[in-house]
């Protein structure tokens, strides 16, 4: 039976070499062009059998494959989200996971992780820059397992040493990983291929082993069917002289010009006709620069393509795209049922936006992962309703947190007048993490400006020889012990017995402060008292505190001294007042 190419999706962390490798891989696809079997794509390359044939060499040995070759997903970055969504699982039957060998696992590859399993993506790993390895002899574009011959025994050592430690942070992450050449079994071990997009090293055998596990374990999956063609929108684009189009990867069945189709938007799914399909020309075959498309009548999968719509209103990246007979075709429900997101929301929680439908739920599971609650979320710009709607809840659910997306100009006025926090980045991991950091700055300065509507515990004691007046104000030097003393405050004895009011804090040069800190030795004006009745040198006083004040003060995180004086204080209410507080 015939199979068609897997789609090979690329992914990993930023710097680790995703670019370089697909570069690598396109410079390897088109470099034979005499060979005839190179077929144009938009946003994905295809190596043909042949290419991998000829680049494996003596490493291929006799065997032979069906599968007619890899179709590798050219984006690389956030739109491998996109690009491993679609049917309700995978657009890619396969996955390479790109890590830096001297780097190890970093957030995003750890978030990479997470993606292939949310959607079930078999994957392998490239453990590229080898040829950084200390003393690593590169010989370009030789299959791994030869060049490795040839190294020195020491940096075999430094690769290995490397090499074990990333298989062991693997592990950590749940994911069990071995060199390829040194696994039995792949239906229990992640294949791990060195390789380096710089030199090409270990590129053969990365192909070799897409293509064995696609033979082996994808066949069935792989089978082509024949039928209405079924895809996933990459991008949508405005081209001039085109209109709207759609860069989309078709993975089952065939496409043809005048068609029918039915896409997932927002709303209800959007059926529409295909005017055009279009193919990049081979670059020598461009003259005219706005002459870059051939016209195909007639497509099959699996194939990267540019189509041209009568309409894309609402189309959104990581929509299923499929064939239809008419505007009543029982399959446009199916449409429905893919493009629905599944987020769990809470009644409390902040709203997420992203540019597209595996973005989105990549956002909502890490966001999950944090704790943090999502009300509500969406696809597409932040506009003025989100900012709108966001402004429920407590103030650490005013925010919106926008994976790759822009704010509309109309939301940014709201947004200042709505107090409400808005962060955008292009990396999940890092959206994330500025939201942690904002919710830990703002849960603290909430708490100093409680802080300020209350009297809070504190404990003070008079110094021996700093009376500087006896009363009508007492002037009185003193250490705070613990907590914060400030003006307006009434203070009491170990008994509880009123010792006067604050009336100004001041340091040794005189100068007036705001409040007196632990440790802090100061002078204070004390209303209503006389040293030598009321208050003595070495006495030491606390801060009174009223019930209503007690309840705020628990809800505020404390010093270890700050909680004995505030036990203190509650010992002392008590011996008058044996429910105080309670
Ligand atoms: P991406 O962010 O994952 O797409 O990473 P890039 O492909 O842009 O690579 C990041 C940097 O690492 C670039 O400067 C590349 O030239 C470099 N790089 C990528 N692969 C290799 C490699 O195999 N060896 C070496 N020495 N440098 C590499």
């Amino acid at each position: 039976m015939a199979i068609r190419q897997p789609v090979v999706s690329v992914l990993g962390h930023v710097d680790h070499g995703k670019t370089k490798l697909l570069d690598r891989i396109r410079g390897t696809a088109v470099g034979d062009r005499e060979a005839g079997a190179i077929t144009q794509h938009i946003g994905a390359t295809e190596v043909p059998i042949g290419r991998i044939y000829e680049m494996c060499g003596s490493i291929i040995g006799s065997k032979k494959f069906t599968v007619p070759g890899l179709l590798f997903i050219d984006t690389p970055g956030h739109q491998a989200f996109t690009s491993l969504r679609a049917r309700g699982g995978s657009l890619a039957d396969l996955a390479v996971l790109v890590i830096d060998i001297r780097e190890g696992l970093m957030p995003q590859t750890i978030e990479s992780i997470h993606i292939l399993r949310q959607y079930k993506t078999p994957f392998v790993i490239a453990l590229n820059k080898v040829d950084t390895i200390e003393g690593w002899n590169s010989t370009a574009d030789r299959p791994f397992v030869l060049s490795e011959k040839d190294q020195q025994a020491h940096t075999k050592e430094v690769f290995e040493q490397h090499m074990y430690e990333i298989i062991s942070q693997l592990s950590g992450n749940g994911v069990f990983a071995d060199r390829y050449d040194r696994i039995d079994d792949f239906t229990k071990a992640v294949a791990l291929i060195p390789i380096s997009a710089k030199t090409g090293e270990g590129v053969p055998d990365l192909m070799l082993m897409l293509i064995g596990l696609a033979q082996r374990f994808l066949e069935t999956r792989l089978t082509k069917e024949e039928g209405p063609g079924k895809g996933t929108v990459l991008e949508v684009k405005e081209v001039k002289g085109l209109g709207q189009t759609l860069d989309m990867i078709l993975y089952s069945g065939t496409l043809k010009t005048g068609a029918t189709v039915a896409i997932g938007t927002r709303g209800a799914p959007l059926v529409t006709r295909i005017k055009a399909i279009l193919k990049p020309k081979p670059l020598d075959e461009i003259r005219d620069p706005r002459d870059r498309f051939d016209n195909v009548k007639e497509l099959h999968a699996a194939a990267g393509v540019k189509i041209a719509v009568q309409d894309a209103t609402g189309v959104i990246a990581g929509a299923p795209i499929r064939v239809v007979k008419n505007a009543k075709d029982p399959s446009i429900q199916e449409i429905t049922e893919e493009t629905s997101i599944k987020i769990e929301t809470e009644e409390k929680g902040i709203t997420i936006k992203a540019d597209a439908i595996g973005s989105l739920e990549a956002l909502a599971y890490e966001a999950k992962a944090a704790g943090i609650p999502i009300r509500k979320y969406g696809i597409g710009e932040i506009t003025r309703r989100d900012v709108l709607e966001s402004s429920y809840g407590n103030d650490t659910h005013h925010v919106i947190l926008g994976f790759n997306v822009s704010t509309s100009k109309d939301a940014e006025a709201e947004i200042a007048t709505h107090s409400i926090k808005v962060m955008t980045n292009n990396i999940v991991y890092a959206l994330i993490d500025d939201y942690k950091l904002w919710l830990d700055e703002s849960t603290r300065q909430n708490e100093s400006d409680k802080r300020v509507e209350f009297a809070f515990p504190a404990k003070i004691t008079i110094l021996p020889d700093h009376i500087f007046r006896v009363n009508k104000p007492a002037v009185v030097g003193v250490r705070v012990l613990a907590g914060r003393i400030r003006v307006g405050e009434n203070l009491i004895d170990r008994e509880g017995k009123d010792c006067g009011t604050i009336k100004s804090v001041r340091d040794d040069d005189g100068n007036v402060l705001k409040e007196g800190v632990q440790g802090d030795e100061v002078s204070v004006a004390i209303e209503g008292v006389t040293v030598g009745r009321q208050i003595n040198e070495n006495d030491v006083l606390y801060v009174d505190m009223i019930e209503s004040g007690y309840k705020e003060v628990q809800k505020v995180e404390l010093t270890d001294d700050e909680k004995l004086a505030l036990s203190d204080t509650v010992a002392i209410k008590r011996r008058t007042e044996p429910f105080w507080g309670m």
